[in-house]
């Protein structure tokens, strides 16, 4: 069985690599057919993102040879490029700040690392939960290293896959990568689709809940601002107020405002904003100009934003991806009653987030000081013996789904699903 549904080879430089690197590859392909080259491995890691890098470092540590396979040019993934502010889903709820992490390994060791280049960073409170303060540079500079003192690790970076071919017992046979050096064909004993948006699953032709379309949770994304005037402390107020009493014909169009978070540097700011499906269908183009049309409605009524300007956008992120079918599938019930099973592999406390075009979240919590477990079934597949998905991949309920996907909750469903990986025989 050989798949290559939904990924192109033209998607397969579609990344940041350097325009030499791309120039060089390009020319190869037209002056000659593309090289092939045959690799073994034990694990195949597909997404160097937030939950693939703790999975190709978990199985190397674990013994596995190991492939990170990352179609950009650095690893980290969302946590890198969304311009998030807070790791969430890293600790307890309750109206203390807590002292440590809900899951030990790989999830402390990110808190560890990030704090030594920020040493005066530390929880903060974001409803009943708390989240932890990064720059988005400090997590590439983390992952990286992570990745490099790993001596059982390969990195294939602009690299991506794009085929998977199975064997007659449903299990993966080989996957096949567009690297800039040529096609690499990999015969690795597992694999752990990383990839966010469930490539590997789609490739593999593995059972997967697709994104329910109608009823689509509205995306999120956010505006990177310079140039902030005066006192940044009550902007979040000040913006929603604003917004929420244009005229209705000023208002048209313009998404939901999801909060304002002052970056680091004098004058920076960070806006959140979710745009409907029905925007969103338009495509990234029209994207971009409501979030220019909803930045200069804000500099003409925000005094501190009169001078602002744009200086970085993240396009849209899906709030309802696809998500793997796994031997189990986690539950709201499971979530609310903090439910601990005897296979638990990470420990959640994130309040789940139902998002409406309408009005802002609505978040359900786990019990305060508490958590839940999330069951390794969860994370293989049930249909493909060596298929593994990790972060907001994951064999979860749409609502379950919004609390296990932030990125401290990656991060440890990444660490499980390498070590289960690096088990698997
Ligand atoms: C609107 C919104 C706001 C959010 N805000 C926050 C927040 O403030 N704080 C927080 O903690 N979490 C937040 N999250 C959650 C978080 O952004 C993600 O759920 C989490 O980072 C997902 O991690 P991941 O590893 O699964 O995916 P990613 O980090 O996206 O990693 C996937 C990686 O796979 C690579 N890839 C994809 N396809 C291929 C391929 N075929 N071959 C090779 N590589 C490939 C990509 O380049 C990428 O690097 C938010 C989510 C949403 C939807």
């Amino acid at each position: 069985m050989r798949n290559t549904v939904g990924i192109q080879r033209k998607d397969a430089i579609a990344c940041r690599c350097s325009p030499e690197m791309r120039r060089n590859e390009e020319a190869d392909w037209l002056d000659s057919p593309p090289k092939q080259m045959n690799s073994t491995c034990d694990v195949l890691v597909a997404g160097g993102g937030v939950a693939g890098v703790p999975a190709a470092v978990a199985a190397s540590r674990a013994g596995a040879r190991t492939v990170l396979v990352e179609r950009e040019n650095f690893l980290g993934g969302t946590g890198v490029t969304a311009l998030h502010r807070y790791i969430c889903g890293l600790y307890a709820n309750g109206s203390s700040e807590p002292t440590a992490t809900l899951n030990a390994g790989l999830a402390r060791e990110v808190v560890v690392r990030l704090r030594a280049l920020a040493p005066s960073s530390h929880p903060l409170p974001m409803g009943r939960g708390w989240g932890f303060p990064f720059e988005p540079a400090h997590l590439r500079t983390v992952y990286e290293s992570l990745a490099e003192g790993e001596a059982h690790l390969t990195r294939r970076i602009c690299s991506t896959v794009q085929e998977v071919e199975r064997r007659e017992d449903g299990s993966i046979a080989s996957v096949t990568v567009q690297t800039p050096e040529g096609e690499n064909i990999f015969r690795p004993r597992a694999v752990i689709d990383a990839t966010g948006s469930g490539a590997v699953l789609r490739l593999a032709g593995a059972p997967y809940a697709p994104a329910p379309d109608p009823n689509r949770q509205p995306g999120g994304c956010t505006l990177h601002l310079v140039g902030i005037e005066g006192d940044r402390a009550l902007l979040a107020i000040k913006i929603a107020w604003h917004l929420g009493r244009l005229p209705a014909v000023e208002a048209v169009g313009l998404p939901a405002f999801g909060g304002f978070a002052a970056g680091c540097d004098e004058g920076e700011g960070f806006c959140r904003f979710s745009f409907s499906q029905e925007v969103a269908v338009h495509g990234p183009q029209v994207i971009q100009q409501r979030l220019e049309q909803v930045h200069a409605v804000l500099a003409a009524h925000v005094p501190e934003l009169a001078h602002s300007r744009i200086i970085g956008r993240f396009h849209l992120l899906d709030r309802d991806g696809v998500r793997l079918v796994g031997d189990w599938e986690l539950d709201e019930a499971s979530i609310l009653e903090g439910r601990k099973f005897p296979n638990s592999v990470a420990r959640n406390a994130w309040p789940m987030e139902s998002w409406s075009s309408e009005g802002g979240p609505v978040y359900a919590y786990p019990p305060d000081h508490d958590y839940y477990g999330i069951p390794r079934r969860c994370l293989h597949s049930s249909a493909v013996p060596n298929l593994f998905a990790t972060g907001r991949c994951i064999s979860a309920s749409r609502p379950a789904l919004s609390s296990t996907r932030p990125m401290g909750t990656c991060i440890a469903l990444g660490e499980a699903a390498g070590k289960l990986a690096a088990i698997y025989r």
